[in-house]
């Protein structure tokens, strides 16, 4: 084309290409669950803008928020258009091609050891599987604020835009047009892409059109051909008898014209999907195989896996919403990598069914910015700002009641799982569905554990609840892990503080002769031994009116023992040399302690010191 102007894929994107067109992978249905996604992402930013600017939606058809599909069997071209938001010529070029996505490399690495692209949507560079059945992709697009462009690429390293001269006006939205490859044949073919939409797209919350082909019998003249007379009745001798009947039922009419029935093809937009959303659904009537698929689609995250659990619930009173929680399978492998640095929330705020933001960050704290889900509010303003949004006081209330229901629904997971409970004649009554839940909090605390610990850092408001939710290894756990409350459940008559001690592992803290005496006495103590822990420690002072006791520093009390007085006494020209001996700036005192048992002496940290661990991590910057 003349007016064509020629780009390069970024590097990383024309990588990504590579692997995608040379894909072994079989399951090539999901380029149309990345497209209907892409279009349903532009249909909401359109549909977010028009709340305070209505003139945006402009006319006609224009107004219509919907996604068409249609094919051309012929020529084996698959189009998916919507009337989102368009994209400009710049959006074109920095979309789709120029500008690589954060996770496009690690997409990359991923797809070399895997092969698995199941996963791409999560990665945000959907829009390339595409190639996985074209070796020809047209992206015709019309933004309100720029004329109509043609983004074409054969991925062959390099993709072409024009000005679009020659194909219908779209009015506002984007039309993909797939020239579909050979060997995939198979979607050319309207019942395959029904069963994909029905199948992918039934949580996408526009309506999915599909340009429906009709075969109908319509009634023509008949000529005096002879041939096509014997066309017709063996097409349909079933059909020709009940004509028969019908004419001799009716002897006295006139006779008829003589005419023909011939089949013809009508087409007609046929909608493929159901709009109402899960959400404004009562939660007794959506199965779990609902959720499931719900979460799948919410979170793009289409493993094998079945969230952990999810709570569905409506708010009411002041503030009222309807939001639906999940805990995912898995920690996506950067959760917490730049912890500190990204604010980045995983909840999709509506306001009235109207799709506002996923990046609210006001609706829940950081640390539980592992859960995927979902608020609509009735409460909050419709016609207003984002930025006006997020200083609105109802978030406030809505963050809290949503902290608490992920708390219990997280509770509720270790509730029901059969290995937490120390009652043994609850292990007795077992069913299938405990088997499901066995092992499900383990499973929860390995994948997420750490943002419990941060969550307790974090949050006062909240920290009993969460010190419930903690779980570690103790010298009396045999390698499982254990709660707070099970300590506390399992402490000696008298004991009143949890000990607890901190170290780079369990093995290297087994054998610490801080432990020596503890032992011999049978008390029990924590490993902590997640980096994370020491700050941990820093802020979870007592639980259920104990306090935390660290045994490698000063303070250690393990009841009342008659001779410690008269010990003290006796060593105490020994304690005082010693302390001149070791000068003031070593340690800040010398004393006979019950701590040990075998180790003659040990050097323990003061209080309200670091502790030894803490030093380490310091040195090391490990969090
Ligand atoms: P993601 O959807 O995760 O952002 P994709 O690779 O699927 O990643 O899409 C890349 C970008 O291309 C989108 O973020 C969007 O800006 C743009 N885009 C893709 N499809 C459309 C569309 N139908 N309408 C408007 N913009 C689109
Ligand atoms: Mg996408």
């Amino acid at each position: 084309r003349s007016n064509a102007e020629k780009f390069e894929f970024q590097a990383e994107v024309s990588r990504l290409m590579d692997i995608i067109i040379n894909s072994l992978y079989s399951n090539k249905d999901i380029f149309l669950r990345e497209l209907i996604s892409n279009a349903s992402d532009a249909l909401d930013k359109i549909r977010f803008l028009s709340l305070t600017d209505k003139e945006i939606l402009g006319e006609g058809d224009n107004t219509k928020l919907e996604i068409l599909i249609k094919l051309d069997k012929e020529k084996k071209i698959l189009s998916i258009r919507d009337r989102g938001i368009g994209m400009t010529k710049e959006d074109l070029i920095k979309n789709l091609g120029t500008i690589a996505k954060s996770g496009t490399s690690a997409f990359v690495e991923k797809m070399q050891t895997s092969g698995d692209l199941n996963l791409i949507g999560q990665f945000g560079v959907g829009f390339y599987s595409v190639y996985l059945v074209a070796d020809y992709v047209e992206v015709i697009s019309k933004h309100n604020d720029d004329i109509q462009y043609v983004w074409e690429s054969k991925a062959d390293g390099a993709f072409a835009i024009s000005e679009d001269t020659w194909n219908e006006p779209l009015g506002r939205g984007t039309e993909i047009r797939l020239h579909l490859r050979e060997e995939a044949g198979e979607y050319a073919d309207e019942s395959k892409l029904k069963d994909l939409v029905k199948k992918y797209s039934e949580f996408i919350n526009f309506p999915i059109y599909l340009w429906a082909s009709n075969e109908v019998d319509v009634e023509v003249p008949a000529d005096d051909d002879e041939s096509s007379d014997e066309e017709e009745s063996s097409e349909s001798s079933s059909e020709e008898k009940e004509e028969d009947a019908e004419k001799s039922e009716d002897e006295d009419a006139e006779k008829k014209p003589k005419t023909k029935k011939v089949k013809e093809t009508t087409y007609e937009w046929e909608l493929l999907n159901d709009v109402k959303a899960i959400w404004l659904r009562n939660p007794k009537e959506v199965t779990d195989e609902e959720y499931t698929k719900f979460y799948k689609s919410l979170a793009k995250d289409f493993s094998e896996e079945k969230p952990m659990a999810w709570s569905h619930f409506t708010a009411e009173g002041d503030v009222e919403f309807k939001a639906v929680l999940f805990v995912p399978p898995k920690a996506p492998q950067d959760l917490y990598e730049s912890y500190y640095n990204t604010k980045k929330s995983n909840l999709k705020l509506y306001v009235r069914r109207v799709f506002i933001s996923d990046e609210f960050d006001e609706l829940l704290p950081k640390y539980l910015n592992f859960l995927k889900g979902l608020v609509d509010s009735d409460t909050l303003p419709l016609n207003v700002s984002r930025e006006m949004l997020q200083q609105h006081s109802s978030l406030k209330t809505i963050k809290k009641k949503l902290i608490r229901k992920a708390l219990d629904m997280i509770r509720k997971i270790a509730e029901e799982d059969p290995d937490e409970s120390a009652d043994k004649d609850k292990k007795d009554v077992e069913s299938s569905d405990d088997d499901e839940k066995r092992g499900q909090y383990t499973k929860f605390w390995n994948e997420f554990g750490k943002s419990i610990k941060l969550g307790i850092i974090e949050d006062a408001t909240n920290r009993n609840r969460l010190a419930k939710l903690l779980r570690f290894e103790t010298t009396k756990s045999d390698g499982k892990l254990t709660s707070l409350d099970q300590y506390i459940s399992r402490m000696k008559p008298g004991q009143k503080d949890i000990f607890y001690i901190t170290g780079t592992s369990k093995e290297q803290l087994e054998n610490s002769p801080f432990l020596e005496r503890l032992k011999k006495k049978n008390y029990e103590v924590i490993f902590f031994t997640d980096p994370v822990d020491e700050y941990l420690m820093q802020y979870l002072m007592d639980y259920e009116d104990k306090k935390f006791q660290n045994v490698s520093k000063e303070g250690l009390k393990l009841g009342k023992d008659s001779k410690d007085k008269d010990l003290k006494e006796s060593f105490k020209d020994l304690t005082k040399w010693w302390k001149g001996a070791l000068a003031k700036d070593n340690v800040d005192d010398v004393k006979v302690s019950n701590r040990l048992d075998n180790t003659p002496c040990v050097v323990v940290t003061s209080k309200y010191g670091w502790s030894a661990n803490m030093e380490r991590i310091m040195q090391s910057q490990t969090l």
